[in-house]
């Protein structure tokens, strides 16, 4: 079984969206267990500091090293065989469906939620991987840390129902994109961007019940990222 954990001040904020849905059913079926640590129960101060000024000035603070050194100590202290220890930060490496997978065969993925200005740059020594959803900044690590372990459990064998549907969804390989889908109605009318009402048809081939010839169509339609992207 593969064991999240992960280290935030905000544990509060996961739940609503991890014990729902796939990722909720495979914490039930035991096929993963998703754990949050509030690093601030390991401060040592009455006020269970967990930030401080930077040193030399600069704007708002910093996480301090020791809370989460205290914390990561904890959870690390069963042996695990695969374990890894990920800070996620926005200057890491970025998260893609290759890492996924990877992280996917571990026993034990950490992960260390930063906030403020982020964190002391010693907490960087304490950790194996430094990891980024995207060239952007957001206020916390918690939405980097959801998405990695919603990106992560549906790898993990026997979470998603139909195996199929990893085989050939997009990134199942480098640069594949899945093919079109559609489901009832076979037409739909509507105004596109409130222009002049148009029918959108559900292409043929797919209501001819030839399987032979939907495989082919399929075929041709994946792998077509530059025209799917606007
Ligand atoms: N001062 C930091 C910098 O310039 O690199 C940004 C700090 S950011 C406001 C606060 C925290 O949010 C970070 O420490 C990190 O844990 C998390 N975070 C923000 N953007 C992220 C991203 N793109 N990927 C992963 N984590 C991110």
């Amino acid at each position: 079984m593969l064991q999240f954990d992960i280290l935030t001040i905000f544990p509060e904020m996961f739940p609503g969206y991890l014990n729902e849905s796939i990722i909720g059913r495979a914490q039930k079926k035991k096929l993963v267990k998703i754990n949050q640590h509030n690093f601030r129960d390991y401060a040592t101060d009455k006020h269970k500091t967990v930030d401080d000024s930077p040193y030399g000035g600069g704007p708002g603070m910093v996480l301090k090293v020791e809370p989460i050194y205290r914390c990561l100590q904890k959870i690390t202290r069963a042996k695990k065989k695969k374990r890894k220890i990920i800070l996620l930060t926005p200057q890491g490496k970025t998260f893609d469906q290759p890492m996924a997978r990877r992280l996917a065969k571990l026993d034990q993925l950490v992960l260390i939620c930063g906030r403020y200005e982020g964190f002391d740059e010693r907490v960087r020594s304490l950790v194996d991987e430094q990891v980024s959803v995207g060239d952007y900044v957001l206020t916390g690590g918690e939405l980097p840390a959801m998405t990695i372990v919603d990106a992560v459990t549906r790898l993990v064998p026997g979470v998603v129902g139909e195996e199929a549907s990893l085989v050939e969804e997009t990134f199942a390989k480098k640069g594949y994109i899945e093919y079109p889908q559609y489901t009832r109605p076979e037409k739909f009318k509507c105004k596109i961007r409130q222009q002049k009402a148009e029918i959108l048809k559900t292409p043929e081939i797919l209501l001819s019940g030839d399987h032979r010839k939907i495989k082919e169509w399929r075929g041709k339609q994946a792998g077509k990222k530059s025209c799917r992207r606007k």
